[in-house]
Parts: structure tokens; C-alpha cells; sequence
């Protein structure tokens, strides 16, 4: 889960990550008080920022000054509703406003590809990372991070002085690089990255701007995170799909796509997506990932049609399953009940295709249920032939 600037602040702060004042508004009357508060009335400035999950903010005039109360209700109601890179600006964060010095960059992430963390650090901050790598990539340094001692006093100080930071600035930053780790073995992120980390005109350091992304498969331990999601934009079926325990991402195709086994179900996408290009250019294409794994009980089999039918898009189901410890029997028996259970609330046509351990007992449940909306396929090119034909039709 990628957080708002403005979360990613408050968890810096509560991990000793030097940050400035700051409040969250989404009406742009209420950016006056907040700015007050943060001390614009008695001549500081504050920076009115859009909260959006996405870079660039700055140059896409998400970020503006104010020396007042009233010029922060101004930038405010420039600034809200403003669309950066597609995404609406629904809320602005007023933070106290920095004197800087001198911009860097800093951030630390799983490199999965090396089976390791990584730390990237430049004294060139502010710019976008992906071009200062491109442009000056000797002014980028790259330093791998071992997850189990993290960065401590020594790693801090061959980050930074791999990025060309003199003694004097390494001692400076060091302790807000330690800190930086701890929010991210702390709260369990992928990513914590500042840009700008920035130095001000009196020497301080302070991360003004930070992106977090924490990495959900550690949400059980973190209670705390579940209220950091960003409900507004959830997609609902997706929702729906967490609530339920099932391993579902909504797609924006037509057929819906339910396997066991997450390399199963992709292979799914593909062959559906192949199958779909033959029909009436392109119209047929999966709506889902949906992945019911191992034991296919009935209930978890409704629940998953449950959430495919209820999308809209959806024109036809293509249920892939290949038996293993589940034998196929269960599974055809798990789709008859769930097709009970679900009554005329299952109103599209299903292609099912079984393979695998007992599949000729499965196949024969089916035969012998004759559910008018199930047709059985033998192969998963055929039946996703068969399913793209359907949705294309439909
Ligand atoms: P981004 O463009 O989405 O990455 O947003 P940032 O939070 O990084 O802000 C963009 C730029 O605005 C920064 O690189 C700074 O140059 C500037 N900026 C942000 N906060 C302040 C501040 O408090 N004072 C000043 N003078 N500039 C700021
Ligand atoms: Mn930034």
C-alpha cells in the first residue's frame, strides 16, 4: 500500500524522522485556521501541498507558498480538485514552510532482484530520481542495505559518503538515516524514499517530503495500518473481495477469471486475452485475477462468483480449476452448490474447464447437474476460446 505525504510524515515523525509542523485539510476554508496554527499569522510561511499519490507534484502546481492565512485559503482552492497525472486532488496537507539550503535525495528499497534492500542517495535532490539517474547517474549513489543490521552508524556514513557528502554533512545526516530505517523496518515498508531530504539556511536537516510504501503481507502485525488505507478509492469490488478472504484484482475486461493457483489463473489472463483478439476486434478480455486456491470449498467458490457477477463489465465467467489435493469432484461440486446458493443472482454464462486428480467424477457432476448456464470444456485453449466468444457476443 503506497501512503499520502502526508501519512508517510506522521509515521516519520513518530520514528524520530526530523519533519515540520503540519495539518490536513480537504476544504479550503479550513486551510486559514490550520495555517494560523502553524504559525503563517506571525510572519512564516507555510506550503500548501495536494495530497496525491503520484510524483511531480511541484511542477504540476501542486505545491505553492503562503505568507498568510488568507494566501494559504488561496493556494488551497487552487490547488483542490486540481488533476495531477489523473488523479484528483481531494485533499492538501499545510505544512510549515523551510528555509532551504540545499536539496538531497534519499531513499531505501527492496531489491528484489538482489535478494536485498537498497539504499540511493544523491546530493542532488528535488529533481526527479528517474532522470538524475539517467542524466547524472555517478551523482546517484546505489549501496546495498543487509536487512538484518539495517542502517546503522557505519552503513549511514558509507551511504553518505558514496554520495560525495563531505565529514562534516555525514555526521550531520547520519542520525536522520538511522531513523529512516527504522520507519522502514519498523512499520514494515518496500520503500521509503525523501526528496528532498534538505539542509536549511541554519544547517538543520529535515525530510520534506516522504513516500512510503508498507508492504501488506506484514499487515498482521500492524493493526494500526488498516486505517491508513485510503478508502475512498477503493475499488468496491475489490472490497468486497478483501472482506471475503479472496485473492482478487479487478481488471477492466469481460471475462471473469477464476482459478486455483495464482500461476494458474495467470496463465488464465493470457490465454483469454490471446483467445479474446479473435473476436470482433479485441471485445473479449479478462475482468479479474482471481485466485481461490487449494481447497475450493462450495462457499469460497459462491463467494468468488459472487464478486464476479456483481461486476458489471462482466459478460461471461471462464472457471479454470486443476485437481490436486482438491479433487476435481469437490470443485464440480463446490460450482453446483455455489450456483444454488447464488440462485438468479447468477445470471452469466460460465465456461468450466476441470483437469487433474478425479476429473472424470467432476466432469460427471456437471454433466448430470445440467445447470443451463454451464458448459464444459475439455481443454483451457478451448474453453477460453468459448468464454471470449460468449463475452463477445454478449
Ligand atoms: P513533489 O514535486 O511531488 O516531489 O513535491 P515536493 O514535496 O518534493 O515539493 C516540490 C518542491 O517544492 C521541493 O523540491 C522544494 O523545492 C519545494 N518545497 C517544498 N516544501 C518547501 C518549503 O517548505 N519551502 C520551500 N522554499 N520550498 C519547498
Ligand atoms: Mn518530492
Amino acid at each position: 500500500m503506497d501512503l499520502f505525504e502526508y501519512q508517510a510524515r506522521d509515521l516519520f515523525e513518530a520514528h524520530g524522522v526530523p519533519v515540520l509542523a503540519a495539518e490536513v485539510v480537504t476544504e479550503a476554508a479550513d486551510a486559514g485556521p490550520a495555517a494560523e496554527r502553524i504559525g503563517a499569522d506571525s510572519g512564516g510561511v507555510v506550503v500548501v501541498k495536494a495530497q496525491v499519490k503520484v510524483g511531480g507534484r511541484g511542477k504540476a502546481g501542486g505545491v505553492k507558498l503562503a505568507k498568510s492565512p488568507a494566501e494559504a485559503v488561496e493556494a488551497a482552492e487552487q490547488i483542490l480538485g486540481l488533476d495531477i497525472k489523473g488523479h484528483t486532488v481531494g485533499a492538501v496537507m499545510i505544512a510549515q514552510g523551510a528555509r532551504i539550503a540545499e536539496e538531497y535525495y534519499f531513499s531505501l528499497l527492496l531489491d528484489r532482484a538482489n535478494r536485498s534492500l537498497l539504499a540511493m542517495c544523491s546530493k542532488e535532490g528535488g529533481m526527479d530520481i528517474e532522470t538524475l539517474a539517467v542524466e547524472q547517474p555517478d551523482a546517484l549513489a546505489k549501496v546495498a542495505v543487509d536487512a538484518n543490521t539495517g542502517i546503522d552508524e557505519a552503513k549511514a556514513e558509507q551511504i553518505l559518503t558514496e554520495a560525495g557528502f563531505d565529514p562534516e554533512q555525514v555526521t550531520a545526516i547520519t542520525p536522520t538515516l538511522i531513523s529512516l530505517w527504522d520507519v522502514y523496518k519498523g512499520e514494515d515498508a518496500t520503500l521509503v524514499e525523501v526528496n528532498p531530504l534538505v539542509k536549511t539556511e541554519d544547517g538543520t536537516i529535515l525530510a520534506l517530503d516522504g513516500k512510503v510504501t508498507l508492504d501488506a503481507n506484514a499487515d498482521f502485525r500492524h493493526p494500526d495500518h488498516a486505517a491508513l488505507e485510503d478508502e475512498s478509492s477503493a475499488d468496491p469490488l475489490e472490497a468486497k473481495a478483501k472482506e471475503l478472504g479472496l485473492n482478487y484484482v479487478k481488471l477492466d475486461g469481460n471475462v471473469g477469471i477464476i482459478g486455483n493457483g495464482a500461476g494458474l489463473v495467470m496463465s488464465t489472463l493470457d490465454v483469454v486475452a490471446y483467445a479474446g483478439e479473435d473476436f470482433t476486434g479485441g471485445q473479449a478480455s479478462p475482468a479479474n485475477f482471481l485466485d481461490i486456491g487449494g481447497g475450493a470449498s462450495a462457499e469460497v467458490m459462491a463467494n468468488g462468483l459472487d464478486v464476479i457477477l456483481g461486476d458489471e463489465q462482466v459478460k461471461s465467467v471462464f472457471v479454470n480449476v486443476f485437481g490436486g489435493i482438491t479433487a476435481c469432484e469437490e470443485v464440480a461440486n463446490g460450482i453446483v452448490s455455489a450456483l444454488q446458493i447464488l440462485g438468479d443472482s447468477a445470471s452469466k454464462p460460465l465456461v468450466v474447464r476441470l483437469d487433474g486428480n478425479n476429473v472424470e467424477e467432476g466432469r460427471r457432476i456437471l454433466a448430470e447437474a445440467a445447470h443451463p448456464l454451464v458448459t464444459v470444456e475439455a481443454t483451457m485453449d478451448g474453453a477460453a476460446r468459448k468464454a471470449a466468444e460468449l463475452a463477445a457476443a454478449n
